[in-house]
C-alpha cells in the first residue's frame, strides 16, 4: 500500500487535507492510521452537482485492502477497549471542538460534493456534532445496573461491554451527520470501526476522520474503505465484524435490475450473525387541519418539502389537506414559487441541485407519471435554468395536487423538491391514508386542536411524530426511531438505543459470604434464599 500520510501529529486542519496527494483527485482509504491510496485502478468520479466538475475520485477498494482495514480495527480493539472511558470521552470532547473550528471547511466540502446550500450544510454538520457532544457523556450512558442481595450474600450487576469491530455504510444525503450518527457512539463505547462513506460524497467523512485522529483517536480505531456493492457485501460477510449500521435506500434500479440495499444488507449481515440496524427510505406525510395556523403551516410545508431539494429522509413530501384546508393550495404554490434555486454556495439560494443527472431524470419521470395518471401539476420546476450553472442538476419546486394512493408518484419515495398534495374529508380518513403507506419514518399534524393532535399521536403508525413540527428528527438524547419499512432491526441509532446497539450486556452474579460447611449438596434449581 502506498502511504500518503501517516503520523497523527503531522495533521494540520488549517491547510489542505493531509490525505490530498498533490494534484491527485483519488480519495485514499484510511487503514490503521494511514491514508493510503487503493491499488484498484477502478474508481468513480465524484461530481459537483451544480457544475458537473470532477471534485475527486473514489476507488473501488480491493478485497485485500478491505481485509487490511478490518485487521487494523481488530488489532486496535484490545487496547482501545481497555482505555479508560474518561480518556475515550476526552477524544470526543476534543473532536467536538475541532468540528466547530472546521465547520466552514466541512460545509463547503458538503456543498461542493452534495449540492445543498452552505447554510443547510452547516445544519448537516451541526446535527452530527450534537451526537459527538452526546458521546462526551458516555460514562453515564454506558453505566450498568446493580442490585445488592438478590439472595443471601449474593449481588447481581450488569455491565455493557464493547462488541469489537463495527462497520457503518452511509448514504449521500447527509455526508457529515450520518457518519457522525455512527462512529462517535461506537468508538466511545470502546469498539473499533470501519466506515464506508457514500461513493457520491466521501469528502466530509475524510475530513471528520482526520479531525478524529487529531483529537487523539489511536491508529486503527477508525478506518475508512471506499467503494460500492462489493465492499458492502464484504462488510456483511466478514467474520470479524460484529455489527453493521446502515443508512440508505431500499429500492433502486440499475438498467432493468431492481436491487434492494437496506433489506439486502440487513438479511445478508444478519445471516452471518451480526447485529444490524438499517434505516431506510420514507414517505412522510403532513396532515393539515383547517384550524391550523395558516402562515406557520405553509412556511413549515415549504421548508420541509423543498429544503435540501427534498433529499432528506425526513422531508415532508406528502401533504394531506383535511376539509377546507385544501383551499390553501394556492398560497402554498405562491410561497414555493418565491424560493430561489441556485448553486449552494450562493448565499441567497434556498435550494441547490439534486445529487446526479440520474436522480434528476428519475424525479422528473415520477412527476410525469403523476401527471399522466391524473394529478394536477400546480407548479413545474423540471425545466428550470440557473444562469451560470446550465449543467447543474437543478429542479425547481414542483407541486402535484389531487394525487391518489394508487399513483406511482405516491408509492415511490421521490427524493427531490416535489410536494404532492392529497385530500381527506376527516382526520380519521387522513390517518388511514398515512397508516396504509408502507413507510413509517415520520408524520406530522398541523392543528390548533389538542384533541386532534392527541388522536393523531395515538393512532398514527409512524416512528417519529411532529405536532406543529414538520421534521421531527429527535436530538441525540432520544433515538432516531423510524418504523415499518423505514427501519429494520431492534435498536435504533443514537440515544440509549444506540449505546445498547454497540454494546453487549453482561450480567454478573457474585457471592461473598461465609459459606456454612456440611450443608450437603442440592440439585434442585437454586432459588432466592
Ligand atoms: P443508497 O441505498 O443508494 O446508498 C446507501 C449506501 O448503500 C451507499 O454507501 C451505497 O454504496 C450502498 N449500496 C447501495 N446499493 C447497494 C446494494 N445493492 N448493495 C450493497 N450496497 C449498496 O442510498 P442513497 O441514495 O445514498 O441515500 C438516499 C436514501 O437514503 C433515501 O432512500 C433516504 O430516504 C435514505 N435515508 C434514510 C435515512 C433514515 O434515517 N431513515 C437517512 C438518510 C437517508
Amino acid at each position: 500500500l502506498r502511504i500518503i500520510a501517516v503520523a497523527n501529529s503531522r495533521f494540520s486542519t488549517a491547510s489542505e487535507p493531509s490525505w490530498r496527494h498533490g494534484s491527485s483527485l483519488r480519495v485514499p482509504n484510511l487503514i490503521g492510521g494511514s491514508f493510503v491510496d487503493s491499488h484498484s485502478s477502478d474508481s468513480i468520479d465524484v461530481l459537483n452537482p451544480a457544475t458537473q466538475e470532477v471534485v475527486s475520485q473514489v476507488p473501488l477498494t480491493t478485497n485485500e485492502e478491505f481485509k487490511s482495514a478490518v485487521s487494523a480495527a481488530k488489532q486496535a480493539f484490545p487496547s482501545w477497549r481497555n482505555t479508560p472511558i474518561t480518556a475515550r470521552q476526552r477524544v470526543m470532547f476534543k473532536l467536538q471542538e475541532l468540528i466547530r473550528k472546521n465547520m466552514d471547511k466541512l460545509a463547503l466540502n458538503i456543498t461542493t460534493e452534495q449540492g445543498k446550500t452552505l447554510k443547510d450544510a452547516q445544519g448537516d454538520v451541526f446535527r452530527g456534532l450534537e451526537v459527538v457532544e452526546h458521546a462526551c457523556g458516555m460514562a453515564t450512558l454506558q453505566m450498568g445496573e446493580y442490585v445488592a442481595n438478590v439472595s443471601n450474600g449474593i449481588d447481581t450487576y450488569s455491565v455493557r461491554e464493547p462488541l469489537g469491530v463495527c462497520a457503518g455504510i452511509c448514504p449521500f444525503n447527509f455526508p457529515a451527520m450520518i457518519p457522525l450518527w455512527m462512529f462517535p457512539v461506537a468508538v466511545t463505547c470502546g469498539n473499533t470501526f470501519v466506515l464506508k462513506p457514500s461513493e457520491k460524497d466521501p469528502g466530509a467523512s475524510m475530513i471528520l476522520a482526520e479531525l478524529a485522529m487529531e483529537a487523539g483517536l489511536p491508529n486503527g480505531v477508525l478506518n475508512i474503505v471506499h467503494g460500492t456493492n462489493d465492499v458492502v457485501n464484504s462488510i456483511c460477510d466478514d467474520d470479524d465484524i460484529r455489527a453493521v449500521s446502515f443508512v440508505g435506500s431500499n429500492t433502486g434500479l440499475i438498467y432493468l435490475f431492481v436491487f434492494k440495499a437496506g433489506m439486502h444488507i440487513y438479511s445478508r449481515a444478519s445471516a452471518s450473525g451480526k447485529r444490524v440496524q438499517s434505516n431506510m427510505g420514507a414517505k412522510n406525510h403532513g396532515i393539515v387541519m383547517p384550524d391550523a395556523n395558516i402562515d406557520a403551516t405553509l412556511n413549515a410545508l415549504v421548508a420541509a418539502g423543498f429544503g435540501a431539494a427534498g433529499q432528506r429522509c425526513m422531508a415532508l413530501s406528502t401533504v394531506v389537506f383535511v376539509g377546507d384546508s385544501k383551499l390553501w393550495e394556492e398560497k402554498l404554490v405562491e410561497r414555493a414559487k418565491a424560493l430561489k434555486v441556485n448553486t449552494g454556495t450562493d448565499p441567497e439560494a434556498d435550494l441547490g441541485p439534486v445529487i446526479s443527472k440520474q436522480a434528476k431524470e428519475r424525479v422528473c419521470k415520477l412527476v410525469q407519471s403523476g401527471v399522466e395518471s391524473g394529478a394536477r401539476l400546480l407548479l413545474d420546476g423540471r425545466n428550470i435554468k440557473v444562469p451560470g450553472y446550465e449543467k447543474g442538476n437543478f429542479i425547481g419546486p414542483t407541486i402535484l395536487a389531487d394525487v391518489t394512493t394508487d399513483m406511482e408518484c405516491y408509492k415511490e419515495e421521490i427524493f427531490g423538491p416535489v410536494l404532492i398534495c392529497m385530500q381527506a374529508d376527516s382526520l380519521e380518513e387522513a390517518i388511514n391514508i398515512v397508516n396504509r403507506n408502507k413507510y413509517g419514518n415520520g408524520a406530522a399534524i398541523f392543528t390548533s386542536s389538542g384533541i386532534a393532535a392527541r388522536k393523531f399521536q395515538t393512532e398514527i403508525e409512524a416512528g417519529q411524530v411532529g405536532i406543529n413540527v414538520p421534521i421531527p428528527v429527535p436530538l441525540p438524547f432520544f433515538s432516531f426511531t423510524g418504523s415499518k419499512a423505514s427501519f429494520a432491526g431492534d435498536l435504533n441509532f443514537y440515544g440509549k438505543a444506540g449505546v445498547q446497539f454497540y454494546t453487549q450486556i453482561k450480567t454478573v452474579t457474585q457471592q461473598w459470604r461465609h459459606l456454612p460447611s456440611g450443608s450437603g449438596v442440592s440439585l434442585a434449581m437454586p432459588t432466592s434464599q
